[in-house]
């Protein structure tokens, strides 16, 4: 038999509605989180709980910071959830954590958002591993929440996510080498066409050159301000 101080004091609900207060109530608030409708836009819901956690974000972590003259907030958070006293079987107690009766938003049907958002708030708050929620993933097109898996905080939700990333970095650099390859040899092309014997306007001039510089490309970067329109006869 366990002795009293060994036992936890809070400990979760059983029950349909109930929170277990162990990992499985961080999947389902990740769950939540993640919840997208039909316009693959995160739900009223999720939007109330990523709120939530991005402004604990803004406050450094700080939750008494982030609680500090946010009454309605704080109320709403606060009276959640209650720990109901329940005797053990040896000679001590615990308090069981139990969605609060005055939640009426659950049997009313029409869920609050905000108010479901501060009850996942309150467990979550109170959850051992609460530290191990992370997100959103930093890969632009995956945005997910996650539990992490070991103490080590990643900035993506998967291995896979973080490849994506890293090769997407390495594609964009390639491009940039790539733009500004090309920007010097249009210039050193167009320097050539102001003293060049030829009835070529200077972008036919240039594309003929550097066959894979198109007049296209020099008027756009002509118009980014990349390059200058050369003037004929003209030394540089
Ligand atoms: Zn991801």
């Amino acid at each position: 038999m366990r002795r009293v101080g060994e036992q936890p004091v809070l400990k979760g609900s059983p029950g349909e509605d109930g929170w277990s207060l162990d990992r499985r109530d961080l999947d389902v608030i990740c769950f939540v989180l993640n919840e997208k409708d039909d316009q693959d836009q995160p739900t009223p819901l999720a939007r109330a709980v990523i709120e939530l956690l991005e402004r604990l974000e803004s406050c450094g972590g700080n939750l008494h910071k982030m609680m500090n003259g946010q009454g309605l907030l704080r109320h709403n958070v606060e009276t959640a959830c209650f720990g109901q006293w329940v005797p053990s079987k040896n000679r001590g107690a615990y308090l069981e954590l139990q969605p609060s009766p005055k939640a009426d938003f659950r049997v009313t049907g029409g869920i609050r958002p905000e108010l479901f958002a501060a009850e996942l708030f309150h467990v979550g708050t109170l959850n051992p591993e609460w530290d191990k929620l992370a997100g959103p993933c930093k890969w632009k097109h995956c945005g997910k929440y996650f539990l992490l898996k070991g103490n080590r905080r990643t900035a993506y939700c998967s291995r896979r996510c973080c490849q994506l990333s890293a090769a997407s970095r390495c594609r964009q650099k390639c491009l940039q080498r790539e733009h500004a390859d090309k920007l010097q040899r249009a210039e050193e092309a167009a320097r050539r066409w102001r003293t060049a014997r030829t009835k070529d306007d200077w972008k036919a001039f240039v594309s003929k050159q550097e066959p894979d510089i198109t007049p296209k490309f020099l008027t756009r970067a002509v118009n980014k301000g990349e390059l200058k329109t050369p003037t004929k006869g003209q030394k540089p």
